[in-house]
């Protein structure tokens, strides 16, 4: 199937009101360019050095949302023109976000990355972490940026009622912290496990080789 045919395919499969962002990482801006001219306008890349190589040769009108670990020294580089980070995933990097984002004069939006899958490696805050993170927030220790909403990963198994699980932990987090202040974005669920990610209550997909073809690594 042609990137075309994937991307119509994927839409198609997208209740109302479920965003999709694109997972551009590995491939090249032609690819991003032919997806855009379809009309997406949210991209996500896990790479500070990927995205900055690619996004000026992009349309402006992009939103770009970082998905992949962000070392606290690397926030710079992006904060005067990313859109979402999704992978918050501790207080140090809060407390940079919010400092460089004022000195940009924006508001960044950023989700809060939570660790619901069972492997070692995923990256993430604890759920007690996250709620006194969520905390300091409201408490309004970070003016200068937004806490839109929870970003997680389920662990990487054919066994779906574990998938769900995972999922439907953070669906309840999601809404704890959205009585104490409104969220609007629940981020999970990627290529294999968007469908069951949206039955837990997910609003936002982060969909790449489903879109973009396999990712090759080699190159
Ligand atoms: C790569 C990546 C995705 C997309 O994965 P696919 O399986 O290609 O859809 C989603 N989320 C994160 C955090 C990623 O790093």
């Amino acid at each position: 199937m042609s990137i075309k045919d994937n991307y119509k395919a994927i839409q198609d499969q997208l209740p109302a009101g479920v965003q999709l962002v694109a997972v551009s990482k590995t491939h090249p801006v032609s690819a991003i360019q032919e997806v855009y001219d379809l009309g997406q306008r949210v991209f996500g890349e896990n790479k500070v050095q990927e995205l900055m190589e690619k996004s000026p040769l992009l349309p402006d009108d992009i939103q770009w949302h970082l998905i992949g670990h962000l070392q606290t020294n690397k926030v710079k580089y992006i904060a005067s023109f990313i859109d979402t980070i999704q992978s918050v995933d501790s207080e140090k990097l809060l407390t940079e976000i919010n400092k460089e984002s004022g000195k940009n004069n924006r508001i960044i939006k950023v989700l809060l990355q939570v660790k619901i899958a069972a492997e070692e490696s995923k990256f993430g805050l604890e759920i007690p972490e996250a709620k006194e993170l969520f905390q300091h927030y409201t408490d309004g220790k970070f003016p200068n940026i937004e806490i839109t909403g929870l970003m997680g990963m389920a662990t990487f198994t054919d066994d779906e009622q574990q998938v769900k699980q995972e999922f439907l932990t953070l669906k309840a987090l999601f809404d704890e912290l959205n009585q104490l202040k409104t969220l609007n974005t629940l981020s999970m669920g990627m290529s294999d496990d968007f469908p069951v990610a949206i039955e837990c209550g997910a609003n936002s997909v982060r969909v790449g080789s489903a879109i973009f073809g396999r990712r090759d690594y080699s190159k």
